[in-house]
This record gives C-alpha cells, sequence and structure tokens, in this order.
C-alpha cells in the first residue's frame, strides 16, 4: 500500500471525531485574513502549527519531504545604498507579477531595484495555463508539458471533453529569462523585506527589515496576497480558494496521458463516509490532475470557492480518499503545495501612492482563481504607464504620477469585468454539489469563444452579458431555477455597483 494510503489508516484513527460540527472544519476567514498580512507560506506554516490543522494534517505531512530550496545560480548586480540614489522604481516583491514588470520598465532605460527576501528563490507554486494565453505573450518556451486538451468529470455519467490544449509553466525557465532580461537591463537587486513606506512630494522611501533604505519615485506593490503596502478601505471579504497538490510517483493511475484533469467532481469515492459525503455535498472539491507519464503526476484536490475556506486538513482528507478509491498508489512524493488564494473581495484604494499589481491588487479572477496568465499580461500596460508618466514632458509625480498608472491598470472596463467575475464567484458559493454539477454542465456546452474568454477574462460587459444568457440557455431548467433563486441578491448587488462606478 502506498505511503500516502497507509497514512490515511493513521489519519483516521487519529481523529477519531472526524466530521463533527462543520466550523470544526471550516476556516475563519478573519484568521485567514490575519495570515495573510504576514505572507502566504509564513501564515501557512503558522496555520498548521495552530490548532487548525489536526492530526490528520500533521501526519499527512509528515509524508512529504521538506520543501526543497532551489535556488537560481545567478550573480546578481545588487543596489548599493551608500550612493544614495532615487531610483525610477522600487519594484517590492520578485513573483511572477513584479519581475514582469522591473523587466519591461528596464527596458525602458529606467532605473529599477527589485526587492524580495529570496530574490534567486524558485517560485513554488505549480501554475497550469491555458497553452493559447502563453502563445500570444510569445512564452511558450516557458511551458514544461502541454496537453493537447482537457477532461472534466461532472459525474460518473458525465464527461466533457474540453479542446483547449493547457499547459503547465516551466518556472525555473520563466524565472530564469525574466532575471535574466532584468539583469541585462540593469536591474538592481535587494535582499530583503520591505517593512513600511514613507512618502515624501516627490519620491518614496521604503524602510527594509535590514535598516536599508531604498529611495525610489515611484513604488510597485508585487508582494502578491501579503499585500504589504497596499491600502484598502473596505472590509476584506473574499471568497478563498484551497487546495492540496502532490507531485507524486505512483504505481499507475487512470488518466489519459494526452489530457490534463481539469476538473473531476465524481464522489463515489465517499460512498462509504457519510459525514464527508455530506459535508462534499454542501461545499464540493474536485480533483485537478496533470500527468506526466504512466507514474508521474500532479494530483490536487481543489475547492473551487467557499467562505470561509475549507481546511486544509479536510481537503487532504478527501483527497486520500478518493486516490484510495481510484487505485492510485503514492510511491513517493516529490513536493506538496499548499494553495490558498483569496478570490474577489473589494479593490484596493483607487487610486493610491502606492502602485499595485497581481495578488495585492486585486488581479486573481474572482470566479476561478487563476491569475498567472492575466498578470503577465497586464505587466505591459503597468509598465508603459510608468515609462510614460516618468518620462512625460509635464513631468508628473507622486500622488499624480499613481494615479494615473492606476487608472491604465484598472480601467472602467476591467472594473466592471470584475464585478461581472465576482457576480460569478457570488453564485458558485451558493452552489452544493448538484448546482456545481449543473452549473459546469451548461458553461462548457457553451461556444468556445464564450468559456474560453470567460476563463481567460478576455469578455468585458457587453458580450458578458451575451455570454451570461448563453449560459442560461443552455442550463437545464431546475438549474435555471437555481440561478433564479441563487443569483438574483448578487445579480442586484453587482447592477448597484456597475452603477455606483464611474469614471
Ligand atoms: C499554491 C498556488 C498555486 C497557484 N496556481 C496557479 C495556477 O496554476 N494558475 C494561475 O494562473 N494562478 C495560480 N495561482 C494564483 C497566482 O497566480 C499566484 O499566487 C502567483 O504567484 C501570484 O503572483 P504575484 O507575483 O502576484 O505574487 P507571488 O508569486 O506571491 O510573489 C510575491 C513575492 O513578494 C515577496 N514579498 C512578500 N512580502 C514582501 C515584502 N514585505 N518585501 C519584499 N518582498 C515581499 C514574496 O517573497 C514573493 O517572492 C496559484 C497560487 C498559489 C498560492
Amino acid at each position: 500500500m502506498s505511503t500516502l494510503l497507509r497514512t490515511h489508516s493513521k489519519l483516521e484513527l487519529l481523529h477519531p471525531l472526524h466530521g463533527f460540527a462543520e466550523k470544526r472544519n471550516l476556516l475563519c476567514p478573519s484568521k485567514l485574513q490575519n495570515q495573510f498580512r504576514f505572507g502566504p507560506n509564513r501564515s501557512l506554516r503558522k496555520w498548521c502549527r495552530n490548532s487548525f490543522v489536526g492530526p490528520r494534517c500533521s501526519a499527512l505531512l509528515e509524508l512529504v519531504p521538506e520543501a526543497k530550496v532551489e535556488n537560481l545560480e545567478f550573480e546578481l548586480p545588487m543596489y548599493d545604498p551608500s550612493k544614495g540614489l532615487v531610483v525610477d522604481l522600487a519594484v517590492v516583491g520578485g513573483g511572477p507579477a513584479g519581475l514582469a514588470v522591473a523587466q519591461q520598465v528596464s527596458e525602458a532605460g529606467l532605473s529599477v531595484c527589485s526587492i524580495d527576501p529570496s530574490p534567486k528563490l524558485i517560485w513554488p507554486n505549480n501554475y497550469g495555463v491555458w497553452v493559447d494565453e502563453f502563445e500570444a505573450m510569445d512564452l511558450l518556451d516557458c511551458l514544461d508539458t502541454t496537453w493537447s486538451g482537457a477532461v472534466a468529470f461532472l459525474d460518473d455519467h458525465t464527461r466533457k471533453h474540453l479542446d483547449r490544449p493547457y499547459g503547465r509553466v516551466n518556472r525555473k525557465q520563466l524565472k530564469s529569462k525574466m532575471m535574466q532580461k532584468c539583469i541585462s537591463n540593469g536591474v538592481k537587486f535587494h535582499q530583503a523585506k520591505v517593512m513600511k513606506v514613507i512618502h515624501e512630494e516627490s519620491k518614496s522611501l521604503l524602510i527594509c527589515n535590514d535598516g536599508v533604505t531604498v529611495h525610489a519615485t515611484i513604488v510597485l506593490d508585487a508582494t502578491g496576497f501579503s499585500r504589504c503596502l497596499v491600502q484598502y478601505d473596505k472590509p476584506y471579504n473574499p471568497g478563498y480558494q484551497v487546495a492540496y497538490g502532490i507531485l507524486a510517483d505512483v504505481e499507475e493511475h487512470p488518466f489519459d496521458l494526452d489530457k490534463m484533469l481539469f476538473m473531476d467532481w465524481r464522489d463515489s469515492h465517499l460512498t462509504d463516509k457519510k459525514e464527508l459525503k455530506e459535508r462534499n455535498s454542501r461545499i464540493p472539491t474536485f480533483l485537478y490532475a496533470m500527468p506526466f507519464s504512466s507514474e508521474r503526476i500532479f494530483l490536487e484536490e481543489t475547492s473551487l470557492v467557499a467562505r470561509p475556506g475549507v481546511s486544509m486538513e479536510e481537503i487532504q482528507e478527501r483527497m486520500v480518499a478518493r486516490l484510495r478509491h481510484m487505485g492510485i498508489k503514492v510511491k513517493s512524493i516529490e513536493e506538496d503545495e499548499k494553495c490558498v488564494i483569496p478570490m474577489g473581495g473589494p479593490l484596493p484604494v483607487l487610486p493610491q501612492r502606492v502602485v499595485g499589481i497581481g495578488g495585492t491588487a486585486g488581479m486573481v479572477h474572482p470566479s476561478t482563481g487563476y491569475m498567472v496568465a492575466r498578470t503577465l499580461a497586464a505587466a505591459p500596460v503597468v509598465a508603459n504607464s510608468i515609462v510614460q508618466y516618468l518620462g512625460s514632458e509635464k513631468v508628473i509625480s507622486g500622488d499624480d504620477l499613481s494615479a494615473e498608472v492606476w487608472k491604465d491598470l484598472w480601467p472602467i472596463k476591467r472594473r466592471r469585468q470584475r464585478e461581472f467575475f465576482c457576480f460569478g464567484m457570488d453564485v458558485l458559493l451558493k452552489l452544493d454539489l448538484q448546482g456545481t454539477r449543473r452549473f459546469f454542465d451548461a458553461f462548457f456546452d457553451l461556444e468556445p469563444r464564450y468559456w474560453h474568454g470567460f476563463l481567460s477574462s478576455r469578455l468585458f460587459l457587453p458580450e458578458l452579458l451575451f455570454f451570461g444568457l448563453s449560459l442560461f440557455s443552455h442550463a437545464s431548467n431546475t438549474s435555471r431555477i437555481e440561478i433564479m433563486a441563487k443569483g438574483t441578491v448578487p445579480l442586484v448587488n453587482m447592477i448597484g455597483n456597475l452603477v455606483q462606478d464611474k469614471d
């Protein structure tokens, strides 16, 4: 029996109370909110140490190898604080969002300092994207595996073939490519954590945890979900996508090698587990899988969106039950991923002095949790805006400069699009397993331009209305009644927000 599956019995023994009160298994949003103020990695460790995660989770985590810390082998040109220079742009955070902007602003000849506590670290997340999204950005060389299409199982009898190639991002290659360009464009790196920012009229001072102060004309917060510097003035009430993934060597698995498994909503693995099944019927999770070979596969049990988020422990328990039922015997785990993505919720204060991009700037797709492709596509918009206004003869600076950049990042048509996606999230939050199945049954029957466009943030408001009508017309009668019953309040809220939001 596989290590993972062996653990399962151990887990059950260790946790005789499994399945008691739902609240025990769901996270309180305010706790999650606090975690994200400290950054996802640290908060997740804290989450596991605290009582949110019981013995089942810790036993499972014991099987996972120590997180590998793999660094890129670059000689980094470092920022020299003794020179007292004011750089044009300081980018806080060296994730995909921050590096993409640093690369493009430096390409235009502006001085850039990139600040991150681990600038050489290979990004930890396993990113999946639609191939056409990366093709449009000329990044096909940054995918290490592609599948000719995807498949979604809605239940034991319904399977949808998604005729759209999918790929896994080669995060080492993508980061190396961006770093190389940054280095050759003259970007300077500073290895530290930014603690706070002080604004003066025409420049800002970034105070780092090593005592260094970086002076910059404009500051970009690209710190992901830790939202380090960007301010929010409305209650932060996102939904949460929570997932647990493993990159594993298995004895065998039942999936086609040329299709990735986008969603598997089947729940036959829970037939003998009444309480788990009941919880899954109310707040369902699905399996996402990337089969690399007949023995190597990335498997991720995912809660699409819930508020509060489903606990990691619950997700892991469902995953173990699923793998056992499918006869997937895990021989070893190369890496694991604990994924907690805040979705929807308010946008940051628009405009504000610090500019943002990526997780920190509300750019996660509120109905899907995807963001990499959208952020990489938005980086040139932010970069062009910075270059244009910093280099303009009108010489704008300070708050005026940031206001122009925010306007380009979140123009009204993008804000309206996001409002619609938040409406989608609000409907998904209300659907149980059966409702979710009915929803995706109609969704994947839509014309490709609609479902592709929705998932890749390519549809804007007039088209989104046609998308909504088309979805409604493809839905079964039960689903229509459900969408009307559960979608009316979110629809009214969306209309109210759309009416209030003016340029
Ligand atoms: C586990 C996981 C899997 C995901 N999978 C996908 C996927 O398959 N497809 C997809 O489209 N999206 C995915 N996402 C969502 C999203 O695309 C990622 O979170 C993405 O990494 C966000 O990019 P980012 O650059 O905004 O932030 P991050 O990648 O989180 O980078 C932020 C950087 O800022 C640094 N930082 C934080 N605080 C400070 C500070 N105070 N000072 C200096 N630096 C700081 C961090 O060290 C980090 O390097 C996933 C998210 C997670 C968590």
